[in-house]
């Protein structure tokens, strides 16, 4: 295990675990449909790259770059800016988010109300992650894979300062690598 890494939230074997059981539930539910996979980077990258080998069904998918509006208030506002936007029309598409982690919900909250002005068919959410208990925004996540409790993650593709996104599993750093930033 990695030095930094105080303890492991999710292993690989539990990771895998849950993108076969929601890939399997995608492949029923979009049967017929082409469905558009949207992935918000950078955190999303690894799920969704494995996710969609158990997808299997015709389907597509692209990359968006979104930002919480930095400064004190971040969380009050939750407002997002969209650092890479989708090169995809998503007009009468049936639309797959696929977030890393939700957490008080604002970034999702705001993405769907912008793919609504897009006009998709239908809209839905995959989250790897979901932190229910850090919820402000209600949002209805379609399909979760792990619930895991009120503790910043990294691994995965989930970073801290850009670092860990390598690590084949989910763990909780140690206290000291927030103290010695
Ligand atoms: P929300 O808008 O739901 O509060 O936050 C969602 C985004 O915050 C996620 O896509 C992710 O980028 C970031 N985030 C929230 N919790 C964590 C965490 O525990 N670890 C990491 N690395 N990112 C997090």
């Amino acid at each position: 295990m990695n030095p930094d890494i105080e303890k492991v939230l999710v292993s690989e074997e539990e990771i895998a675990a849950a993108n076969k059981r929601l890939g399997q539930q995608l492949t029923a539910d979009y049967q017929g449909k082409n469905p558009l996979f949207v992935c918000i980077l950078r955190g999303a990258a690894m799920f969704m790259m494995d996710l969609i080998k158990h997808v299997d069904i015709p389907l597509e998918y692209d990359f968006m770059d979104v930002s919480s509006y930095g400064g004190e208030n971040t969380v009050t506002t939750g407002d997002v800016r969209i650092i890479k936007d989708l090169d995809t029309s998503l007009r009468d598409r049936d639309v797959v988010i696929v977030e890393d982690i939700i957490d008080t919900g604002y970034t999702l909250d705001r993405l769907i109300e912008l793919f609504k002005t897009r006009h998709a068919n239908s809209i839905k959410i995959v989250s790897f992650l979901d932190k229910p208990s850090r919820r402000i925004k209600h949002v209805h996540v379609d399909y979760n894979g792990v619930k895991i409790p009120d503790e910043f993650v990294v691994g995965y593709g989930m970073d801290y300062d850009e670092r860990y996104r390598n690590l084949p599993y989910v763990g909780v750093l140690k206290q000291e690598i927030y103290s010695t930033k």
